[in-house]
């Protein structure tokens, strides 16, 4: 059965998460860890679980999401996996950090490009990659069919979608992603977004006030 675990970090407060299964097996969603105290809140959860952590997966580059992923990289030894269509953003995070008043040391060393093509698998759980542009190029979803459990990042949000005012955002494009691609999965899907609380299809189908069903 898969277990989620939701921390809220940094200033943005970006949603980590760290999802495992009865084998203990697990993986981390985004990395907003950014501070030695975040850091070890993640660790302290990780040790006391007795989880190992398999596999470090980006929503999207933002800089609010990308904050601890040379830390984690570095502390589990794994590389971190996003879509290629973002490694643009890799190349402006000192930039982006700077402006927002973050620090920021540096980039992952070990970077693992992924598309659609890309099977997620840990303990006994399987998931896919779902290509949802339109907040910013590059931006995945993370469904677990199984579970119905889907991480939407900036993408889709409780009662709201992800900006569209940063480069390579786009409006139509998004709605393209959430009315084809999200709207699409079955209505009891469980929705975990970058930012605030979880959702579901359903919920956002009848109340999303940007785009309804
Ligand atoms: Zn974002
Ligand atoms: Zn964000």
């Amino acid at each position: 059965m898969l277990e989620v675990k939701s921390f809220q970090f940094n200033p943005f407060g970006v949603n980590t998460y760290i999802l495992w299964d009865e084998s203990l097996s697990g993986i981390i969603i985004d990395s907003g860890n950014s501070t030695n105290d975040e850091n070890q809140q993640l660790l302290s959860f990780i040790q006391n679980k007795s989880l190992k952590i398999e596999g470090l997966y980006l929503t999207h580059l933002h800089i609010d999401h990308i904050l601890g992923a040379n830390f984690l990289s570095n502390y589990f030894d794994l590389p971190v996996k996003a879509h290629p269509q973002g490694g643009f953003l890799f190349d402006k995070a000192s930039e982006y950090a700077a402006s927002l008043g973050f620090s920021y040391d540096q980039n992952p060393e070990k970077i693992e490009y992924i598309d659609e093509s890309h099977q997620i698998t840990f303990g006994s759980l399987m998931g896919s990659c779902i290509y949802t542009p339109g907040h910013v190029d590059g931006s995945l979803c993370f469904y677990f069919e199984k579970a119905a459990v889907l991480f939407s990042g900036d993408v889709l949000f409780r009662q709201g979608v992800g900006r569209t005012d940063l480069e390579t955002g786009d409006f139509s494009t998004l709605e393209h992603s959430i009315r084809r691609k999200l709207y699409s999965l079955p209505d009891d899907t469980i929705v975990f977004p970058g930012h605030g609380p979880s959702t579901s299809i359903s919920f956002e189908k009848r109340y999303n006030p940007f785009f309804n069903v």
